[in-house]
């Protein structure tokens, strides 16, 4: 009956184990070990004989509640729930490879996603090439016999540039590579990257899933033989597991995902209409603009516009930069933070904090520049953000 469940059905009910007494709620097992009632048993469970718990490093009641539900939404067959969003990026691609394998991926990545596949891979023997993953010549060019793996961002952060999924799926089943995408700037309800052919995809759950500030967490999503055979005894033995606390407070946040995603995301389109219109700032970016220089391509794989806006301050260097730093300042409802995806409103400077380890060069060729200011817009009243970030464009616009 569940395979007919709409998602918002799914992400109520999907996954729920009751335990004997009916609770209603889905229980916290809040366990390290798990004890059997015989010696035989013990012996019977590590032969595998029965698929019952061991221990919460490989598996936990309340983890594997919050993963079947992920998977319920994803339409994945498995997961692989993890202690943070680097821990989901970190296994799906070092679990798969080995040293003398090739990796390409797109230039615009998450900071410490950016590093694993620039820094930590190279350390292991895996060479790595980023490209510009607006450009399918790029990808095409850059894939070599030993390329195992493709891995992309979409929406990109900061700039909320698109990558064209289906097609990077093409490049990586024409040479027998694994497209891996990293769906956090989507969320789960915009973009289905399994359905557009992808073959895993990677969520930090501590994003829109949490929703609310609370808990880090992670989940891998692919098929049976990649989580189950390839990536498990990664999993089971280097132990990135993600706390049955955190996941029981994620799937309460699965419960309400639609809702929020749907509310954040009106709110981000209300106040990039405002931005466009806003003479202080250009180059306003949200992907559900119509004047969004890739909108088709949003048509095409998004069901949303996502909850991130980006715009640009004008001005040379020093006063961009004071311009977004005064904007930042006098914002009374949204705080300043890297984070995104939360019920609060946030603000991010990404050239002087997520952005700042990479070479301004580097800032460049990814149009981060010293006034791009990234908004992740939460569920307070679109009115009051908008007056908000009126007040405090009037005071940037001053200097
Ligand atoms: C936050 C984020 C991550 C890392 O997730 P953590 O939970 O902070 O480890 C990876 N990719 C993207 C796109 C993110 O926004």
């Amino acid at each position: 009956m569940s395979k007919n469940w709409k998602a918002a059905t799914r992400l109520v009910h999907s996954g729920i184990q009751r335990s004997p007494f009916g609770e209603t709620s889905e229980a916290l097992y809040l366990t390290q070990g798990f004890v059997y009632d015989s010696a035989e048993a013990a012996e019977a469970r590590f032969k595998g004989e029965d698929d019952g718990y061991i221990y919460s490093r490989y598996k936990n009641p309340t983890v594997a509640m919050f993963e079947e539900r992920m998977c319920a939404l994803e339409g994945a067959e498995a997961a692989l729930a993890t202690a943070s969003g680097m821990g989901a990026v970190t296994m799906a691609l070092m679990g798969q490879l080995k040293a003398g394998d090739h990796i390409v991926a797109s230039r615009a990545l998450f900071g410490s996603c950016r590093w694993v596949v620039e820094k930590l891979a190279p350390q292991y023997g895996i060479e790595s090439t980023l490209v510009d993953g607006r450009d399918l010549s790029a990808w095409e060019d850059a894939v070599q016999p030993n390329t195992k793996v493709l891995f992309l961002e979409s929406p990109t952060n900061p700039t909320l540039e698109l990558v064209d999924i289906a097609a990077v799926a093409k490049i990586a089943n024409g040479i027998g590579a694994r497209l891996v995408v990293d769906n956090v700037f989507a969320t789960p309800m915009q973009q289905k990257p399994l359905e557009l052919g992808a073959h895993v995809v990677v969520y930090s759950a501590t994003k829109h899933i949490d929703g609310q500030g609370r808990c880090l967490g992670g989940v891998v999503l692919s098929d049976h033989d990649f989580i189950n055979e390839t990536l498990w005894d990664f999993f089971r033995h280097t132990g990135p597991s993600l706390s049955p606390f955190n996941a029981w407070v994620l799937l309460k946040g699965l419960e309400t995902l639609p809702l929020r995603v749907a509310q954040q995301t009106a709110n981000a389109g209300r106040i990039a209409d405002y931005l466009v219109e806003a003479k202080s700032v250009i180059d306003v970016r949200y992907p559900g603009l119509a004047s969004f220089p890739q909108a088709e391509l949003a048509r095409k794989q998004m069901s949303g516009g996502s909850t991130m806006v980006a715009f640009t301050f004008e001005g040379e260097a020093a006063i961009a930069k004071k311009r977004a730093f005064a904007f930042e300042n006098a914002l009374e409802i949204i705080s300043i933070s890297n984070n995104l995806g939360d019920a609060k409103s946030l603000v991010t400077h990404p050239a002087t904090t997520t952005h700042k380890n990479l070479s301004e060069e580097d800032r460049d060729a990814l149009g981060i520049g010293p006034g791009l200011v990234r908004l992740s817009l939460g569920l307070e009243d679109s009115g009051d953000l908008i007056a908000d970030i009126e007040q405090a464009l009037i005071v940037a616009t001053k200097i």
